[in-house]
């Protein structure tokens, strides 16, 4: 039984979804103002990840991922650059899209676009007037009333609070000490892009718009809602209060939200000038997977400190799993092994009760390191256990089947060592080995003849 640990009750709960094998779930995306750091990343692996145990563990998903194109930053963006904001957005989504690609998270089912659901977020918003939670303020701007909805606060936990009747902002993000109604419209300015409404020219508000197009493509209720842990206040404290004052009903079953990364003891961001994108990443010549290997290190509900140190030692983790993975290869051509099927089975199952736990991938990749190193496992048995973890870890695993293609002028240089060696010249083997590696291959002698594999310290091994 999948359980999860649930921000709305802070209780770890089994996971029931409302439709029995399907998991409906919405993501909070990118604001397409810039490149995304790092800190970014690691959520959206987090969220990767769960949508990857999710159907592990054989449910279908159907996941919303929105993009945020219009929005205060973009806007002074396109200012500064004296472009579009269509402009702005386009170059930071494609940008996005190879991010999240060369850390293999997988796609999701749609990914609306705000601009393109102001008819939708136009009709919540006259929906929440009708019922007496939304009025105009006296600048023109549209707001929820927060003192109309009586379970405000629950997400975050702010118990009884002092609202100051009236008081309201107009700006997206705030903070819990500044409790006020929020902005749902965002009235006309000079110079800004607009659309009409009923309520005069304008645009959405940030919060608005994910109620309205999670609500589009996943229904009323639906099970899982995910983000950062910055999200939980005031974004979806906001999302709640919209959706459920509009349709009256439960919004979402399971909120889910992950740990920041952190640098130097500070959560990376943006205003903080700490943060490093993944073109850093791969300048100093890290993969992006050994990102994603080191995100996976931590649980994410833990805060994890960034080093470069620490993506150096991910990356050799990473590097060593594929070599061991080529290495059983190796063997499973050259020998036949036993195995013992009661522990081949004792082991997916620790794999798997590990990431039923709150997704506790730290556990399940003990479980993996455990399968890799037991001598009553046969190494053909291994890879195809491992193979299947990797649909959770999302780690590429099967790269080793491309890294174990030796070019044919290495295989030569190892073959003419090997009779070399049989011949007893030594010192010409070696000469023969040092060449090799210059050539960024390493040679392992086994009891089944030469190992080869690319060397990990030549930095070009970058996976394409
Ligand atoms: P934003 O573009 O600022 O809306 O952020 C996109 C996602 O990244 C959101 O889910 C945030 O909660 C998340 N996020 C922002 N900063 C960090 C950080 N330092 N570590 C982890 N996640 C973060
Ligand atoms: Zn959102």
């Amino acid at each position: 039984m999948l359980r999860l640990q649930n921000t709305l009750t802070r209780k770890k709960e089994n996971f029931k979804p409302i439709r029995k094998q399907e998991v409906r779930m919405y993501t909070c995306g990118p604001t397409v103002y810039d490149v995304a750091h790092i800190g970014n990343l690691r959520t959206y692996v987090f969220e990767d990840v769960l949508r990857r145990s999710l159907e592990f563990l054989g449910y279908k998903v159907t996941q919303v991922m929105n993009i945020t194109d219009v929005e205060d930053k973009i806007i002074n963006k396109a200012k500064e650059q004296k472009k579009r904001i269509g402009e702005v957005t386009k170059v930071y989504t494609k940008k996005f899209f190879e991010d999240i690609k060369s850390l293999n998270i997988e796609e999701v089912e749609v990914y609306p676009l705000a601009t393109a659901h102001v008819k939708e977020i136009v009709e919540l918003i006259q929906s929440l007037m009708k019922k007496g939670f939304a009025y105009q303020g006296d600048d023109g701007s549209i707001y929820f009333d927060i003192s109309k909805f009586k379970k405000y606060g629950k997400l975050v936990g702010l118990g009884k609070i002092a609202i100051k009747d009236g008081a309201r902002v107009s700006a997206d993000e705030y903070s819990k000490d500044n409790v006020r109604d929020f902005v749902l419209w965002k009235t006309k300015k000079k110079g800004e892009p607009s659309w009409r409404s009923p309520f005069g020219g304008g645009r959405p508000g940030w919060h608005i718009e994910c109620s309205a197009m999670s609500m589009r493509y996943l229904g009323k209720s639906f099970d899982i809602h995910t983000g950062g842990v910055d999200n939980i206040f005031p974004h979806h404290e906001n999302e709640i209060a919209q959706s459920e004052a509009a349709t009256g009903k439960k919004f979402v079953n399971y909120w889910l939200h992950g740990e920041h990364l952190l640098v130097g003891g500070e959560r990376m961001a943006k205003s903080a000038k700490n943060f490093f994108t993944l073109d850093d990443v791969e300048k100093r010549g890290y993969m992006p997977l050994a990102f994603r290997y080191f995100v996976l290190g931590a649980h994410y509900r833990s805060k994890l400190n960034f080093t470069w140190t620490a993506l150096e030692s991910a990356q050799s983790g990473l590097w060593n799993l594929w070599r061991e993975l080529g290495r059983l290869k190796f063997l499973s051509e050259h020998d036949k092994f036993k195995n013992n099927r009661e522990l081949v089975g004792k082991l997916e199952a620790l794999f798997k009760a590990a990431v039923e736990d709150d997704l506790n991938i730290p556990g399940s990749m003990a479980a993996l390191r455990r399968v890799m190193s037991d001598p009553d496992i046969s190494p053909s048995e291994k890879r195809r256990l491992i193979f299947k973890m990797d649909k959770v870890l999302g780690l590429d695993l099967a790269y080793a089947d491309v890294l174990s293609k030796i070019p044919v002028h290495i295989k030569a240089l190892v073959v003419g060592r090997e009779l070399l060696r049989r011949n007893q010249q030594f010192v010409k083997a070696d000469t023969l080995r040092h060449k090799v590696e210059s050539l960024g291959y390493e040679v392992e002698d086994t009891s089944y003849g030469p190992f080869i594999w690319p060397n990990y310290n030549r930095k070009s091994h970058h996976k394409t």
